[in-house]
């Protein structure tokens, strides 16, 4: 059987549960173990898909095609153990299943209740699709306090009991405000969350404490003894300026010491390589060379809602020794202006990256940002709806088909990016009707893709079939194919049955490529997506 180990949070939201639960995975993956990470969200929603990047961030891909909260990318990028769906569910789903039973009979009659039916199947979920890993991490989205997340608190309870306190740990994870004019951090909230904890019956065995500055003797003596734990179990978790120094960081407090502890298995273990760890850390402290990538998207606002992108960017500038500086441009305020003004917006930067979305607001602005890549030999990298844009760009601009748009956004144009309703995965027929549902009936998970030979894509892959994550519900029709050849534009990736284009470049241009699937999911801090690698290194000149 795994050990199990929940992670709460308490005292303040974005506290950066998901990045703790990703280290301490680290941690015990660099003494050898197998480890995989799972998300309880207590939110209502069915799963984050239908939710706006502003509100929640971004929406992270699972190969088999989930749609999760970002913190599934956390946990990718920080053990490169690529997430199930069975790896992430939220309180409306566990809801959903529960009354979906109840209509199917399952329940045989009884009375269905929070408590034994909505805590089985959150604790059905917890003990479900396990091999041969030796610890599970689950991580209870939201605040210790919340009215939803009671319920999951009251599963993790029982589900520690059940499998015996032994083989379960409880970290909590709390903030300790630095008040500037006492000059102290200050313990009380963090008291005051383990309580609120307790009260759902759980004892925290480890606290694990954000904060600014180191914490004193007094502060550790003190946290212990109000939350009845050893100060050993009082872990500080520094505020540093680089999620991949977080690791090291809490190796150095002792947690993954504490957490084989608590599990008695110190003895047996192994000592940790951290090595790759300590690799980039050493690349981020001495950048060699420097580059510009501007964002043009319409999310500006929130960092969260393009987190797998920032961060596929981070490890590209790793990949290049190179320090990636991030220019975020609203697309709309490209649009209606004349070659002078966009110049004096994009000129500076050495690369154009164009991120996807929905709708069409901010759609014309990203259609100029493409034109002016392509016409300036600016590096351009178009995501998903980006290539749907630089190809909308290509066939006005190029081939002279001036009402050429997507039909998500304008019904009676020229369909050059259309609405599937058909399409093939994994052997079967999947179907969308117009005006379907809008949860989880896009075009999801990993597909398979066939570059064409000689192409730039091809090179950067360095083989002929690659499979990588989509989410989106258009496409763009293949019928333009032979035209833009013509003009030196070239599908250079499609669907294996050549009906779907999945890669447009343009050649005679340092680096133009806008991909129908979403790379930045699948890249990591020690292996970069070669996209990713390949865009950063043409930007570097
Ligand atoms: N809106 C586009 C579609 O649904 C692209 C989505 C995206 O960029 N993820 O096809």
């Amino acid at each position: 059987m795994p050990k199990y180990i929940f992670v709460t949070g308490g005292v303040v939201s974005s506290l950066g549960k998901g990045i703790a639960s990703a280290s301490i995975g680290a941690l015990l993956q660099a003494r050898g173990y197998k480890v995989r990470i799972r998300k309880l969200d207590p939110y209502l929603n069915i799963d984050p898909g239908t939710m706006s990047p502003h509100q929640h961030g971004e929406v992270f891909v699972t190969d088999d095609g989930a749609e999760t909260d970002l913190d599934l990318g956390h946990y990718e990028r920080f053990l490169g153990v690529p997430p199930h769906k069975t790896d992430s569910i939220s309180g409306g789903k566990i809801y959903f299943n529960v009354l979906t039973k109840e209509r199917h009979g399952d329940y045989l009659g009884a009375t269905v209740q929070s408590i034994p039916h909505i805590t089985d199947e959150i604790k059905a979920f917890i003990a479900s699709d396990i091999t041969d890993e030796d610890f599970i991490i689950c991580e209870i989205g939201g605040t210790v306090g919340d009215i939803e997340g009671l319920i999951f608190l009251e599963a993790i309870r029982q589900f520690a009991n059940d499998v015996g306190r032994e083989n379960a740990l409880f970290i909590h994870l709390t903030l300790l405000p630095y008040i500037k004019t006492a000059g102290e951090l200050k313990t009380k909230p963090s008291q005051h969350s383990v309580k609120t904890l307790l009260e759902a019956g759980i004892q925290a065995d480890i606290l694990m404490c954000r904060s600014s500055i180191p914490m004193t003797d007094s502060e550790r003596k003190k946290l212990a003894l109000f939350c009845n734990l050893v100060p050993e179990d009082v872990i500080v978790a520094l505020d540093l300026d680089n999620i991949y120094k977080i690791p090291l960081s809490y190796h150095k407090e002792g947690l993954d010491v504490r957490v084989l502890h608590h599990f008695g298995m110190l003895e047996e273990a192994k000592e940790p390589d951290l090595s790759r760890w300590h690799e980039i850390t050493k690349i981020m402290s001495e950048w060699e060379k420097e580059v510009t990538i501007g964002i043009v998207g319409k999310y500006c606002g929130l960092q969260d809602a393009y987190k797998s992108l920032n961060e596929a960017l981070f490890h590209a500038g790793l990949a290049n020794h190179s320090k990636v500086k991030l220019k975020w441009v609203d697309s709309e305020t490209l649009e209606d202006k004349n070659p002078e003004e966009v110049a004096g917006i994009l000129s500076g930067l050495d690369g154009i990256l164009v991120p996807g979305g929905f709708g069409y607001r901010g759609v014309e602005g990203k259609i100029v940002a493409a034109r002016y890549a392509r016409e300036h030999k600016i590096p351009y990298l178009g995501i998903c709806l980006d290539m749907q844009v630089a190809a909308i760009e290509v066939v006005r601009n190029v081939l002279g088909v001036k009402e050429a748009n997507s039909t998500e956004f304008v019904k009676d144009c020229t369909p050059l990016i259309a609405l599937m309703h058909e399409w093939e995965k994994d052997g079967s027929l999947q179907t969308r009707q117009e005006g379907a549902d809008m949860g989880g009936t896009l075009r999801l998970g990993a597909y398979p893709c066939v570059l064409t030979k000689d192409t730039l894509a091809w090179s950067i892959y360095g083989q002929d079939r690659i499979a990588e994550r989509h989410r989106h519900r258009y496409e763009m029709d293949i019928a333009y194919e032979h035209d833009l050849a013509a003009k030196g534009i070239v599908i250079s990736g499609k669907s294996p049955d050549g009906i779907l284009p999945e890669i447009i470049e343009v050649k005679d241009h340092p680096f133009f490529i806008g991909v129908q699937f979403h790379p930045e999911f699948k890249s990591q801090p020690f292996a970069a997506h070669p996209l990713f690698s390949a865009f950063v290194k043409a930007s570097l000149g």
